[in-house]
């Protein structure tokens, strides 16, 4: 049995990078950048007025000088005309060009417009350059402004926009089935016979996967019988570049799926995992570099297993440069004799601007219902059996 840094080290080493697709850029949210972005110009790409107002020469108002004779208006999105007098001014508008021969800007509130001329309040205080935005003041022409491995947000978004750059190079979303395993499973729009029960676990990884952007991502079932599960296998190994499905990975007499993976060449890296929930996880790699993700089919361990190990790996493998992580505080002391990492639900307060986590153990790993209620996990070291109020742990929240 391998421990959770273990398992998630294999995994980073066995799943490869997706390759890059073009993208238009305002399709990309939350994607990752697979190229770098420079400015294709000085960054503002002229000396940019950021007040309403009037634009003068310092000089003139440090001999002196409160009032000024405005020349003419100059609004934004035109060409930056020149000061002909420097004892005169230009009104001016937020986002102009700074005319030629003035060298600060005094915002409307403090002046006064009358008869032709701008009266300025005579207990202002000017600086030179005021409520001016220097060209390439924030980054040269040629400067990188992303780079490769950056995650498409509304920020980036300016950039991309700003640059011109309609379509961007982003990680390549794979094609993912996802396979819910297990005879007593219908589907959600069936009545469950009291033997039986609606199939969920196809649906928290559908639900993440969406969420996240991700595509292609398509569903199947498959019952607890061997010579099916070696069909149906088979065609969506063929089919698709990675594989998430949950039940049948434990001990069972009808526990196919191990066997019915490994006969079809595909090559564990591991089985089993110090963990709770979720010990039988099985992790392995097909001939043609497909991978696969089979979980213990219990609702929480799906839950966990795919934040804390197929999330993350997604994000690697799309090259994302700056992991998402996030840790919390323990609000309460919480113990656990097992020698495991142990997942455990947790409700997340901000407490005076600290994340503080309480526990809401479910009542063991078919309890999805408790994990609905929570707002994600903290992850316990195996190595301590209590952990006291204010003890620092990952957290993986079921949103961000
Ligand atoms: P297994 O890993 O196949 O032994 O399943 C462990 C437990 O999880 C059993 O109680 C199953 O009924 C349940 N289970 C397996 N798959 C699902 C699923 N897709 N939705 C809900 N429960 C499931
Ligand atoms: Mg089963």
């Amino acid at each position: 049995m391998i421990t959770v840094e273990e398992a998630e080290k294999k995994i980073s080493e066995i799943c490869p990078l997706f390759s890059s697709e073009s993208c238009f850029f305002d399709q990309a949210d939350g994607r990752i950048l697979h190229e770098d972005i420079y400015a294709d110009r000085d960054f503002p790409p002229y000396d940019r007025i950021t007040m309403d107002g009037i634009a003068l020469s310092f000089a003139a108002w440090k001999k002196g000088q409160r009032v000024f004779l405005v020349e003419g208006i100059h609004h934004a999105g035109r060409q930056a005309p020149s000061l002909e007098n420097p004892n005169a001014c230009w009104e001016v508008t937020t986002g102009a060009v700074l005319p030629e021969g003035c060298d600060c800007v005094i915002r409307v509130e403090d002046l006064k417009f009358q008869e032709g001329s701008a009266h300025l309040d005579e207990t202002i205080t000017v600086t030179q350059g005021q409520n001016i935005h220097p060209k390439g003041s924030d980054y040269p022409q040629g400067g990188i402004l992303l780079k490769k491995g950056d995650r498409l947000l509304s920020p980036q978004a300016a950039v991309l926009a700003s640059v011109g750059k309609k379509e961007v190079l982003v990680g390549r979303y794979p094609k993912i089935a996802i396979i819910s395993n297990g005879d007593e499973l219908v589907e959600v729009g069936e009545t469950a016979e009291p033997y039986q029960v609606r199939r969920s676990n196809p649906y928290v990884v559908y639900s993440a996967l969406k969420r996240e952007g991700y595509k292609d991502v398509h569903l199947f079932h498959i019952p607890d019988d061997e010579i099916k599960l070696r069909e149906e296998l088979e065609r969506i190994l063929n089919e698709f570049e990675m594989i998430i499905m949950s039940g049948g990975v434990s001990m069972g007499r009808y526990d196919f799926i191990p066997q019915t993976l490994s006969h079809l060449g595909v090559k564990k890296v591991f089985h089993k995992v110090a963990q709770r929930p979720g010990k039988p996880f099985w992790f392995g790699k097909s001939p043609g570099g497909k991978v696969v993700f089979a979980l213990p089919g219990n609702p929480v361990t799906v839950l966990v297993c795919l934040h804390r190990y197929i999330l993350p790996q997604l994000e690697r493998s799309l090259g994302v440069r700056n992991p998402r992580s996030i840790n919390v505080v323990l609000g309460e002391d919480f113990s656990f004799s097992r020698s495991l990492t142990y997942f455990l639900p947790v409700r997340v307060e901000n407490v005076s601007g600290l994340m503080k986590a309480y526990p809401m153990p479910t009542n063991g790993s078919g309890d999805f219902v408790t994990a609905a209620q929570s707002d994600g996990f903290i992850e316990l070291s195996a190595l301590e059996n209590h952990f006291s109020q204010g003890y620092v742990a990952p957290f993986y929240p079921w949103y961000c």
